[in-house]
């Protein structure tokens, strides 16, 4: 690369972080930190009737949670500040009248209802309506009150490279005398981005499908500022789980946040978003910050639908969440009042079993909350495995096991328990009848209370020597009452 990579992720505010926004700015963000370049995070607020409260501190959150951190931009500054456009106005309006100086833009002199009435003529007569075939031929200064057109150029045809998708065209169809500014007095879209991508030193855009279409506008308005586009990459559209349709909302498009309420980690999203359209041209499929950067090449981003895969996600979820520290694990997992020493014991366990925060706080308040609170007991359930034939049995099978528990050390692994109460149950194996489970299953009933749970080793090694003790003698006394 040459020139200095710049970079930048233009949100509108609209209150919504969806997963393919922010696989854009990742693509962009990873971009230019392979290239040693800048990324800038710019706001595009120039349509107030989409707008929607508290998008950008939105925004602001959902990135920073990702993880991509910008060099410039809203709510840091930068050389160009600021990096919200409703506070640019002047800027945009300087190059509007630098446009009508040298003859590219003029003032649309046409009321709603004169445009509407040119329009149903082209209707009448099946013909596209164009804006230009209605240029006025006399033309009134601009005083800011009407919309402010662009003159766009008769060219016969468009081409240009897309770094993604190759060389692309369009005919002289795809341009017409589009508006500049608005008569609120806000740029368009149009106008606006490419004001500030030019006064930003942007050298690539990547962006979605959608404005492919409306390459041809932006091509001939750089020209007419003398300006230098910036390469374009297109990113792939996100398909929905049916691999079709582009992922909607109905199919469950979500904002980035709720996967941060359903126990995901940012490590993951921003493992599994890198391969919604992007791969690496080898197996690896977990990728770190650093490696992703290291290996991100817009070469390997695909032209074709790439499909998100929220099982992938549990699995690399999973994956991520196993490398954290115990430390980390716990305090990046919302685990609210949970007792701190008891949920230091069960990490070990959740990391096992749990794909998500969600799945581990669910674990906690389900199968694992025996670990916090001592199990209500009923009594038909403790003896459900006993013999008909031997009445007594798993009373004096949990005065063995109290015994053998009562002879562990306090901090005990789970293979110890084993090895020290195994010998009871496999006793009882060969004696037939109940078998293993005339022993295990009263023990692990007397410390869960479920019929679910963790092995009764586990939960042994879980709860320590002293409390095990306590519920085998609170299950003893159930059946000797
Ligand atoms: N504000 C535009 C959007 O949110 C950004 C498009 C662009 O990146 O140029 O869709």
């Amino acid at each position: 690369m040459n020139s200095k990579v710049v970079t930048r992720f233009a949100p509108s505010p609209t209150g919504f972080m969806h997963i393919g926004g922010v696989r854009t700015a990742l693509y962009a963000w990873l971009f230019a930190r392979k290239h040693g370049g800048r990324f800038i995070l710019r706001i595009e607020d120039t349509d107030k009737e989409r707008e929607v409260a508290n998008s950008i501190p939105h925004i602001i959150e959902s990135l920073t949670w990702f993880g991509i951190e910008w060099d410039e931009g809203i709510d840091r500054g930068g050389p160009h500040a600021p990096y919200l456009q409703s506070k640019r106005l002047d800027l945009y309006r300087a190059y509007a009248e630098k446009l009508i100086a040298a003859g590219h833009a003029y003032p649309d002199p046409y009321s709603e209802s004169e445009l509407e009435a040119l329009r149903n003529e082209a209707v009448g007569k099946k013909q596209p309506f164009l804006f230009r075939d209605h240029r006025p031929a006399k033309l009134s200064p601009w005083d800011g009150r009407q919309p402010l057109r662009f003159r766009a150029p008769r060219i016969a045809r468009y081409e240009w490279n897309d770094l993604v998708r190759g060389r692309l065209s369009a005919g002289e169809e795809a341009i017409d005398d589009f508006i500049l500014i608005k008569s609120d007095g806000y740029p368009t879209y149009n106008l606006a981005h490419i004001v500030d991508d030019i006064e930003m030193g942007v050298t690539h855009v990547m962006r979605g499908e959608e404005f492919i279409s409306s390459t041809p506008k932006f091509l001939s308005l750089y020209e007419a500022l003398g300006a230098t586009a910036p390469a374009f990459a297109t990113m792939p559209v996100i398909l929905g789980p049916d691999g079709k349709k582009k992922l909607s909302k109905r199919d469950g498009a979500k904002d980035l946040l709720d996967y941060r309420a359903e126990g995901y980690v940012p490590e993951a999203m921003m493992n599994v978003l890198a391969l919604v359209g992007w791969n690496p041209g080898t197996d690896q499929e977990f990728f770190s910050k650093d490696e992703l950067i290291a290996a991100f090449d817009l070469s390997r981003v695909q032209v074709s639908g790439a499909h998100f895969d929220e099982v992938k996600l549990l699995t690399i979820n999973q994956h991520w969440m196993r490398t954290l520290s115990d430390e980390e694990f716990i305090a990046r997992g919302d685990f609210h009042d949970a007792d701190r020493e008891k949920l230091r014991a069960a990490v070990p366990l959740l990391k096992e079993r749990a794909r998500t925060f969600r799945e581990a706080r669910d674990m906690l308040a389900g199968e694992l909350a025996c670990l916090f609170e001592k199990p209500a007991l009923n009594r038909g359930k403790l003896v459900a495995k006993e013999p008909a034939d031997r009445p007594g049995m798993t009373k004096s099978a949990l005065e063995g096991l109290l015994g053998l528990v009562q002879a562990l050390p306090s901090d005990v692994s789970t293979g110890t328990v084993k090895e020290t109460l195994m010998p009871l149950a496999d006793a009882e194996e060969k004696k037939g009848k109940g078998g293993r489970g005339a022993v295990l299953w009263p023990l692990r009933y007397a410390l869960s209370g479920q019929e679910r749970s963790p092995d009764p080793f586990t939960l042994v090694a879980l709860l320590g020597a002293a409390e095990t003790v306590s519920r085998i003698r609170a299950a003893i006394a159930i059946l000797e009452g």
